[in-house]
């Protein structure tokens, strides 16, 4: 066990100062002995030995102790080798996939392409899991699959893992969060396990590791996670990622696993929008009508609810739950008044918070001009052009009328606005600049 801890560090130390210092100086070592607070090895020379004590010392120290030892210290011993086979690792066991820490995360049955509905926010994001779910040749690695709460992540990773499943029962599919990876490495670590760790880690043939924003500042996780990813794309297995922002956004993560994220496809889900979240009401107002007998739906209200309801799919879902298994226990059909009542709740705290000044002020602040400009009568382009991306968002986030955002603005009139909102629209079809401007205040708006 302890000469493959040897052999696992040296590896890591292989990636850390490359080929051929790894090759000059790491190589040559052969583990000799371990003890509570120090390392022993055997160099080829005194040379050897005291170059590697000045230079690498604490690297080395830091990865032993990265695996929980309390190791302080490096002894080396000279001379030709012992036992020639001493440093060589053990071959790492065969095990079969049920025995140990390798099982996926429990699948979702639910959670497969059948059920996802596609339209223009996530299309992008369904066409690369679908291609990915193939599993042929790896043409993108790793895939990562970015957005908000509630918007498909979790739902298209599980859908790529049961396609996988039934398409390439050849594969070793492994799906598990980001959490969960963390807490295997340490429970790893406490075990002193970790090159069975590494080792199981590596043998996957797809690994699907989802929010993994969570290990961003958990240092020697992120670590072990660049590592692991680093083997597989080396191998050419392909890896799936997901997140609620993109790589390069996420706080904490270190420099390098954000640009080794980015290698691949990155593909973001968009916020839902009115379309899709009626298709996916549709949808799932016909699987529930299956499981609770007769009862069906009001067009009507799946259209209020849509509108309604935009925070995320998981709460259009929730409410759509709470329809059925409230319309069954009273035996009355769904209408709209009943959804008032049984869904206030939903409906009060999904209502947009986002208010019209907020939009202003933000917007002003984002195009650096003063908010009494933005409200003030002056035309120049530097001016109205902010404007009317403020008026577009107004429009957009908020539940305010034109006239009551016109009210807002200066007093303008209704119209005036409406000119706005199209203007916006229009121009976000041509010029991507106004697309990204408008994308990111969203954001900014909406956190
Ligand atoms: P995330 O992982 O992005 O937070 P999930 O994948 O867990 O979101 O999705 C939340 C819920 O919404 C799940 O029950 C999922 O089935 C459903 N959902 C999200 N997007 C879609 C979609 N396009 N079609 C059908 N269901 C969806
Ligand atoms: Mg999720």
């Amino acid at each position: 066990m302890a000469a493959e801890l040897w052999a696992g560090i040296s590896d890591e130390l292989r990636q850390e100062m490359g080929n051929s210092n790894h090759k000059s100086w790491i190589e040559p070592l052969e583990y000799v002995e371990i003890s509570a607070d120090s390392l022993r090895l055997r160099a080829p020379s005194r040379f050897v030995g005291d170059w590697v004590k000045r230079n690498y010392h604490d690297q080395i120290i830091a990865h032993l102790q990265k695996t929980g030892l309390g190791v302080k210290r490096l002894d080396f011993e000279f001379g030709p080798a012992h036992s020639p086979s001493a440093a060589a690792p053990e071959p790492a066991r065969p095990r079969a996939a049920s025995d140990d820490g390798l099982q996926s995360a429990p699948l979702d049955a639910k959670l497969c392409f059948e059920n996802f509905v596609v339209g223009k926010p996530n299309e992008l994001a369904h066409a690369a899991a679908r291609r990915v779910a193939e599993g042929a040749e790896v043409t993108f690695n790793p895939l990562f699959l970015y957005g908000g709460v509630g918007l498909g992540k979790t739902h298209l990773m599980q859908a790529i893992a049961w396609e996988l499943q039934e398409k390439r029962p050849d594969l070793q599919v492994l799906y598990l969060s980001a959490e969960q990876f963390m807490y295997r490495f340490v429970q790893a670590l406490r075990d002193r396990q970790i090159m069975d760790f590494k080792n199981l880690f590596r043998s996957v043939d797809v690994l699907m590791v989802d929010d993994v924003q969570f290990i961003a500042g958990k240092d020697s996780t992120q670590e072990e996670f660049f590592h692991t990813f680093n083997a597989l794309v080396d191998q050419n297995k392909q890896i799936v990622i997901s997140a609620d922002r993109a790589p390069g956004e996420i706080k904490d993560l270190e420099a390098r696993i954000s640009s080794r994220l980015q290698c691949g496809l990155v593909v973001d889900l968009h916020p839902t929008n009115y379309e899709l979240r009626l298709g996916i009401l549709q949808r799932k107002a016909a699987l529930f009508s299956q499981s609770y007998g007769s009862i069906t739906i009001d067009e009507g209200v799946l259209e209020f609810l849509a509108h309604r309801i935009t925070s995320n799919v998981r709460v259009l879902e929730g409410a759509l739950q709470r329809l059925f298994a409230f319309s069954s226990l009273i035996g009355q059909e769904v209408t709209l008044d009943m959804v008032q009542d049984c869904l206030s709740d939903i409906l009060r705290s999904s209502e947009r918070r986002v208010t019209v000044e907020e939009i202003q002020r933000k917007v002003a602040e984002y195009y650096n001009i003063r908010l009494s400009d933005m409200l003030g009568p002056k035309r120049t382009r530097t001016i109205a052009r902010p404007r009317q991306v403020a008026m577009y968002l107004s429009k957009e986030l908020t539940s305010r009328s034109l006239p009551e955002i016109g009210r807002r603005f200066g007093g303008r009139d209704h119209t005036t606005i409406l000119h706005g909102v199209r203007k916006v629209e229009e121009m976000s079809g041509s010029d991507t600049q106004i697309r990204e401007d408008i994308e990111l205040l969203r954001r900014l708006l909406e956190s």
